[in-house]
């Protein structure tokens, strides 16, 4: 009889499943995370010391983390991806070598945000994944912890407790993250002491992880929920804060082109080398940034499901009970952010209205498009043109990324329309600098001559010099203080809103 042909062994793809992570390791095992800035990483860290878990930020993204990445992941990968990919992968290399695989495996996990959708974003883990098999790590546990559920319960084997408390705490930091990040670079550009924000800033982000490692329990459901929205315990906090930044001396005559940073998520919100630290170099070109806050991303992420529901495109058995829950949910998000910038004498910015975005951003990109920051990217931009509260924007674009090409590509509609609107896409690939600098610098230049021109045109009209303001601000010495508030009077600039509000408000023009 002849033999049967022998079949090939096929070995079928299998998802990455993780071990699971048992609450008797907590103790003995540290969660990494990462992605946002030292600040807010740093108050994370307090909120998820206080629930007794062992947890460690990895270290800012470098350089040698896209060559790392690269090597791992697919080719195409946007660089997102691939930075923060091959940070993780630099990380356990390190360990590796010093305490061998078993000894990571046993000792940490890793904990990312998920999601789904048409970015790779909703991916993210698949690349960390191809990365563990390629450095025989196949057991090391990665976890997702899911942007749309404050409570997900104790999964796979009890060690993570993905509840109430601990997700308020991470949004809570993130949302003070935000808010002393906003202080630090609507002062440094102007303080008098070079260096003085940043010890201040520094002192103030380990007061405030100290209030997060101490927050009081208030057991894991609806009462912990009240509290931290009731509760003054931040707000004070916050007041603190304040005081501590009182010290700082600023001189608000500078005159500085600002800039509205935009982008993809990751590139807009990273400090460091994955972004050609951008911020820091636009600083020292003279410019006053405005920092992309997380909050306005968190506030994105309610209005699909409230879009849904009002196109009763949803299967909710209740679709107008919802979307009255989902209206109050967001008036209580932006509550309490406006409660925590009053803490902070409202000098932090407010976050833009998402439907003012949405209309904004119609003609030119459909808010049903998602992936990245969908029609945001276009919102933002159209709103600070529209409200004057920059001279130019700087779009953060990663290499290989679909949803920011697309609105790179209605943004030259936008500026068809809006011919002076100062717009720079940057390309970001990690290994060009000169280049995406140069062209910043091209855009940047023009900013700077329309921010001179509002300055010298607010002098003019008010009448006032720089000799008188001089004068004034000695009587004065709240002024030079870097908690002191300069309303908007209509100028992008903030040299030029600071002569507006001395000369109208102040009656300094009347003087
Ligand atoms: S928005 Fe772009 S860069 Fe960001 S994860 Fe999605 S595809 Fe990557």
């Amino acid at each position: 009889m002849a033999q049967a042909a022998q079949l090939p062994i096929i070995s079928h793809y299998t998802a990455y499943k993780p071990r699971p992570f048992t609450r008797e390791e907590r103790d003995t095992t540290t969660i990494l995370y990462g992605g946002l800035t030292w600040k807010h990483e740093r108050l994370m860290q307090g909120a998820l010391h206080n629930l007794k878990y062992n947890a460690e930020p990895l270290p800012n993204i470098a350089r040698e983390d896209l060559d790392a990445g690269k090597e791992l992941i697919d080719v195409g990968a946007c660089c997102p991806t691939i930075f923060t990919t091959g940070s993780l992968v630099n990380f356990l290399k390190k360990e590796v070598k010093e305490h061998g695989k078993d000894e990571v495996n046993r000792k940490f996990v890793y904990l990312t945000a998920g999601a789904c959708g048409p970015c790779r974003f909703g991916q993210y883990h698949e690349s960390y994944a191809m990365a563990l098999d390629g450095l025989g790590l196949r057991d090391f546990r990665l976890f997702l912890l899911a942007q749309d559920e404050l409570d997900q319960g104790p999964g796979n084997g009890g060690g993570l407790d993905i509840n109430m408390p601990m997700s308020l705490g991470l949004i809570w930091s993130i949302l003070c993250g935000d808010l002393v990040t906003d202080l630090e670079y609507l002062t440094r550009p102007y303080e008098v002491n070079p260096g003085q924000t940043e010890l201040v800033l520094r002192e103030c982000v380990e007061q405030m992880y100290d209030v997060f490692l101490h927050r009081p329990d208030h057991g894991k459901k609806l009462r912990t929920l009240a509290w931290h929205l009731l509760s003054n315990y931040f707000t004070s906090a916050l007041r603190d804060v304040r005081k501590k930044w009182d010290q700082i001396e600023v001189d608000h005559l500078r005159v500085k082109a600002k800039v509205k940073i935009t982008g993809e998520f990751w590139l807009q919100t990273h400090e460091g080398e994955g972004n050609y630290n951008i911020k820091r170099w636009l600083e020292q070109e003279d410019s006053e940034v405005v920092p992309p806050p997380v909050a306005v991303w968190l506030h994105y992420l309610l209005h699909p499901t409230i879009r849904k529901l009002e196109h009763r495109n949803s299967a909710s058995k209740h679709p107008k009970a919802e979307t009255l829950a989902l209206h109050a949910l967001e008036r209580v998000y932006r509550g309490t952010y406006n409660r925590f910038r009053k803490a902070l004498a409202n000098l932090p910015h407010e976050l833009p209205d998402q439907e003012e975005l949405r209309r904004l951003a119609e003609p030119f990109y459909h808010f049903e498009l998602r992936g990245g920051e969908g029609h945001m990217l276009i919102g933002k931009a159209l709103h600070s043109y529209h409200h004057k509260t920059a001279h130019m924007i700087c779009e953060l674009s990663p290499y290989s990324c679909m949803p920011n090409t697309m609105s790179i590509g209605s943004m030259a509609n936008v500026i068809g329309k809006y011919p002076d609107l100062l717009y720079a896409p940057i390309e970001v690939k990690g290994d060009a600098e000169v280049h995406a600098l140069s062209r910043c610098q091209m855009i940047l230049t023009e900013a700077k001559k329309r921010a001179q021109a509002e300055f010298e045109g607010v002098m003019e009209k008010t009448g006032l010099s720089v000799e008188r303001i001089r004068k004034y601000e000695a009587k004065h010495p709240e002024l030079r203080k870097a908690t002191y508030f300069v309303p908007h009077r209509g100028c992008a600039g903030t040299a030029a809103n600071y002569v507006m509000h001395l000369a109208y408000d102040r009656g300094l023009a009347r003087a």
